[in-house]
């Protein structure tokens, strides 16, 4: 159990992305928005655990995680390389756990740094040379630092307070710099067969998308028409929104077992997972979706 049963009943709360009346449904800890279809939850993170994010790389159990995210990485990097030119600008990327991102980005030239509360992922990424700063945004950042890029990746929707997040990335970003967010999608294939599966009594797959019982779990499932809405209401304009890959048959077999060693269920979860590979990964039914934004100049 990780949701708090203290905190206000959801039904009929605003909606984040279009203050709606949200509506209790599946488990007593979620809620949906009718209007535009976002989804929230009452899951508590349980920040400062060691295990916040997949277990650091000793084993090679995230070997398969691993390339899935070098593809998205080097992906969303060309997304930003067509609006802004990388080299020598500045990055943060918010909650860079291993560090990945920082590392493709520093690659292709960026000034990049990672934010990361948890010590034990700071020091790894940091025995690999990276330059990550422990701490939280925007708290860990001085008043006056200001970037060129700022990045969320598979963060934003852990965080409660999505409208303070990104009014302070509307405060650090230099006018016409970019807001570059990853989310799990709400329309997505996944989420939406895992809802279904949910409402006749079978709940494994939703507690895993939304990592119910995990250190952290997720506070918001938006549509991306959703959070392109939330993200313009900060002093931003989406200039692009795509999907990405969610899904890949190498590695998947570890990716299942991440937290727990093989069982029936989960060997049956994987071959499903396996054969429906081709259709979860198309386009149309992206669990994934990217969107790019551009803090808008203001006088
Ligand atoms: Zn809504």
């Amino acid at each position: 159990m990780n949701h708090d049963p203290s905190l206000p009943d959801l039904n009929g709360q605003p909606c984040i992305a279009c203050s709606s009346p949200i509506r209790v449904r599946v488990a007593e800890w979620s809620a949906e928005c009718p209007a535009c279809g976002s989804w929230r939850s009452l899951l508590v993170p349980e920040i400062n655990s060691a295990e916040l994010h997949e277990p650091i790389d000793r084993s090679g159990r995230v070997a398969g995680f691993k390339m899935l995210r070098d593809k998205n990485n080097a992906e969303i990097l060309d997304e930003i390389a067509a609006e802004i030119p990388l080299g020598g600008k500045r990055l943060f990327d918010v909650g860079s756990a291993h560090g990945w991102f920082v590392e493709a980005a520093a690659r292709r030239g960026m000034c990049a740094e990672g934010i990361e509360p948890e010590m034990e992922m700071v020091n790894h990424a940091r025995s690999r040379g990276l330059n990550v700063r422990p701490g939280y945004f925007p708290a860990a950042l001085s008043e006056d630092e200001r970037t060129d890029v700022i990045s969320f990746n598979d963060v934003l929707e852990h965080i409660p307070d999505v409208d303070a997040a990104l009014d302070a990335c509307a405060h650090t970003l230099r006018p016409g710099g970019l807001l570059s967010v990853n989310i799990p999608s709400a329309s997505g294939l996944a989420y939406r067969i895992a809802t279904g599966l949910a409402r006749v009594r079978f709940r494994g797959p939703y507690l895993r998308l939304w990592q119910y019982g995990l250190p952290s779990p997720h506070i918001h499932y938006f549509t991306p028409a959703a959070l392109q809405r939330v993200i313009e209401r900060h002093g931003f304009m989406v200039v692009r929104r795509r999907p990405l890959s969610s899904i890949r048959r190498e590695g998947l077999w570890a990716r299942v077992h991440t937290v727990s060693r093989p069982t029936v269920s989960s060997v049956i979860m994987f071959l499903v997972l396996w054969a429906a590979t081709p259709i979860l990964d198309r386009p149309r039914h992206a669990d994934v979706v990217l969107l790019l934004a551009r803090r808008q100049v203001t006088s």
